[in-house]
């Protein structure tokens, strides 16, 4: 998979996808990310990639025309299509679900604004989603879009060591994870419940599924809501 990130601080989404699963995914070349940089596209000396709000106020917007010219070199660099993504505090929030049929692209733009945002124009003309990482505004898209590059980096394959990991991670299959534990069976702070180590696969799998409907149900019933549990699940969550 190829993701070309677009923003006037690309260095800080290669950084902070350099490292463990993502970073070995990128060296496997199972993910190739590139950088963009819209002010090499912007005109004069300055350079300049953004100018006041129309209708005053405070803070500065990013104008079209570097980020037009910075996209059509995107598009250029590589005959497969895009699908461009715009991160934001105003898109669609990011889920498991998306960030799963995002992974299974062959391609992915993402688009980090700075200051106010991008300029309505470009977004309206140039982007096919936007995406926000939560309810919170950041300074800049690019912590978010390293979140992407991340959460679609260990669904590619080989990416995790152990294929099967991410199946069972929280959201998969609509809950939360179980908790895990690992050595000392013995310690200040409690001991690995028993059914663990008891080498009994049938009831660690019965634990580990009412554990996790149990802590979906506490702490995030909404992902319960409008769900029709089956009779086994309804039995291990009233026990
Ligand atoms: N004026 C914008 C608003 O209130 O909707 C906020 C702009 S924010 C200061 C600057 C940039 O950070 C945005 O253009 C976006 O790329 C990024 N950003 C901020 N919060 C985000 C979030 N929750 N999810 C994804 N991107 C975000």
């Amino acid at each position: 998979m190829r993701i070309d990130v677009v923003s006037l601080f690309p260095e800080e989404v290669d950084r902070c996808t350099a490292f463990g699963v993502t970073g070995r995914a990128r060296e496997r070349g199972l993910l190739q990310l590139h950088g963009w940089n819209p002010r090499e596209y912007a005109d004069g000396n300055y350079r300049k990639t953004d100018d006041r709000t129309f209708g005053g106020g405070p803070g500065m917007v990013m104008l079209v025309e570097p980020l037009r010219r910075c996209l059509a070199a995107v598009r250029q660099a590589d005959p497969t299509p895009v699908h461009v993504v715009y991160l934001s505090p105003q898109g669609r929030r990011l889920e498991q679900k998306r960030v799963r049929e995002l992974a299974a692209m062959p391609r992915l733009v993402l688009l980090c604004g700075r200051y106010e945002g991008i300029d309505e124009r470009l977004v309206q003309a140039e982007v096919d989603e936007e995406l926000s990482i939560g309810d919170y505004v950041l300074s800049g898209g690019e912590l978010a879009a390293a979140v992407v590059v991340d959460a679609v980096a260990r669904l590619q394959d080989g990416a995790l060591n152990d294929a099967g990991s991410a199946a069972q991670d929280s959201f998969e299959d609509g809950l939360l994870d179980c908790p895990h534990y690992s050595h000392p069976v013995e310690h200040a702070y409690g001991t690995v419940p028993e059914v663990l180590r008891s080498g009994n696969h049938a009831a660690i799998a019965r634990w580990r599924r009412q554990q996790a409907l149990v802590r979906t149900w506490l702490r995030r019933p909404d992902l319960l809501q409008g769900r029709e549990l089956s009779k086994v699940d309804r039995k291990l969550l009233e026990e």
